[in-house]
């Protein structure tokens, strides 16, 4: 089954995509700041540990990797940055408006530099007139093997292998392979192994010395391509996931990345005042705070009250968010608000945030997809940005931007995740005069 993408690529002005692409090596930077701020993750997560069993877990590793022996000094992150583009009542100009970042086993980054070409092709085939330059190249391919590549040199074992934890019969394997391939093609040394965590379980090692081995092979970077959803986990994973965080292999990502990619953290970001403790430079900190829409949280209290009383009264103006990963888990409109009114008075509604809804203009587009029907609809599309940094505690030492990608859906839906079935892959288009 292929992935599903739209038939025509979807046009960007190429000063937004810029902006997008310059911010990710800032955003990048500060989700480093954020993950090493033992404060403020404490903070953030400490109503929600009580209600929220996933989190938790997720939470119970990184404080037991915390206090624990001296931890892997260097953290890798893939990330990619996704944005709406919102319309300006005033000057209808566009603008960013960030979704979330992705901080484990973000997708498309292989797929998604073929799609350059991908559409130069089918725009030769229907005649259309365009020049080279107006679908611009996206190197995330190139950008994340760069970031195994290094990561894997600071490991320092050449005979390390790079293990990816993949998820059994997994769907998006293609995207997963296209790296793997081009990891390859920028140091033949390096071996990658493929096991599903269930796999692990049988053949994976950590020893006294906190070198974790498959059978024989020592691994120097693990990249988790599952591990988001609490369906990934039965107790027996749950050990392989402490193992691994305590193991001495630099991972893809850490614990504290994957916990800064909540959407809580993205809540407690956009307060005001909060981007002052990471970021000094004025300009900086208004690029990435003019991407920021609306954010509440729903703590029990007078603010989360008047929050959840907005959400109740306007359910079409807000998204209620889980802290989860992958798609489909938000709600909107009236089963947000019947859904609000049931946990109106539970402690429950902290482990939610709510945000504004960004409304994007829709597109006429075709979604080329399997079993379903091949007509043109309205669509709306979402931006992501690619990045791949790698820190330690005060230093940084990779962090590029690498790339970008559109992926639409049917604007009828709430939806827009391309793995959860909501809609296909799309690529920027410039719409020069
Ligand atoms: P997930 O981690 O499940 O991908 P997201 O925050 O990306 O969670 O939300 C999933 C989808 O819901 C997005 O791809 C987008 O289509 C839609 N969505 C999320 N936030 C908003 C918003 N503020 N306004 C409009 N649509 C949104
Ligand atoms: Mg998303």
């Amino acid at each position: 089954m292929h992935a599903p993408f739209t038939l025509f690529p979807t046009t960007i002005p190429e000063s937004n995509l810029q902006q997008a692409t310059k911010s990710i090596v800032y955003f990048s930077r500060l989700m480093h700041h954020v993950a090493m701020d033992h404060q403020l993750l404490q903070e953030s997560f400490k109503h929600i540990i009580d209600v929220d069993e996933f989190t938790k877990k997720l939470w119970n590793i990184y404080m037991a990797v915390r206090n624990g022996e001296r931890v892997q000094p260097v953290w890798f992150g893939l990330f990619r940055n996704d944005f709406l583009l919102d319309e300006d009542q005033d000057t209808s100009k566009l603008q960013l408006k960030q979704v979330e970042l992705n901080t484990i086993a973000t997708g498309f980054g292989g797929v998604g530099s073929k799609l350059a070409d991908f559409y130069r092709y089918i725009l030769g085939l229907t005649g259309v007139k365009y020049t080279y330059n107006q679908i611009p190249d996206s190197q995330s391919t190139y950008g994340f093997a760069s970031g195994f590549v290094n990561a894997w040199g600071m490991y320092g074992n050449p005979e390390a292998v790079i293990l990816f934890i993949v998820s059994h019969n997994e769907r998006n394997i293609m995207d997963q392979r296209l790296l793997e391939y081009e990891i390859y093609k920028q140091n033949k040394n390096i071996k990658i192994i493929r096991n599903t965590f269930e796999e692990l379980v049988k053949v994976g090692k950590l020893t006294e010395d906190r070198k974790y081995f498959i059978d024989k092979e020592e691994v120097g970077v693990v990249y988790y391509r599952v591990g988001y959803a609490p369906t990934d986990y039965t107790d027996k994973i749950w050990t392989i996931r402490l193992e691994l965080e305590k193991a001495w292999c630099i991972k893809c990502p850490p614990i504290q990345y994957q916990l800064v990619g909540a959407k809580k953290i993205q809540q407690v970001l956009a307060k005001p005042g909060i981007l002052d403790k990471y970021i000094s430079d004025i300009s900086i900190k208004q690029l990435i705070q003019s991407t920021f829409a609306g954010q509440y949280s729903l703590d029990m209290g007078e603010e989360g009250d008047k929050a959840l009383n907005m959400a109740v009264n306007n359910p079409d103006q807000f998204v209620l968010k889980p802290q989860r990963e992958g798609g489909g888990n938000n709600l909107y409109g009236e089963e947000m608000k019947e859904f609000l009114l049931s946990i109106a008075t539970s402690s429950e509604r902290s482990a939610y945030v709510l945000m504004d809804r960004i409304y994007s203009k829709p597109r006429l587009n075709y979604i080329v997809k399997t079993g379903v029907p091949f007509i043109k609809l309205n669509c709306v599309s979402e931006l992501g940005i690619f990045g791949c940094f790698i820190g330690a505690k005060d230093r940084e030492l990779y962090n590029i931007s690498c790339g970008h990608i559109w992926r639409t859906k049917l604007a009828d839906t709430d939806e827009g995740g391309v793995s959860a079935g909501f809609g296909g892959l799309d690529f920027p288009f410039f719409n020069i005069p």
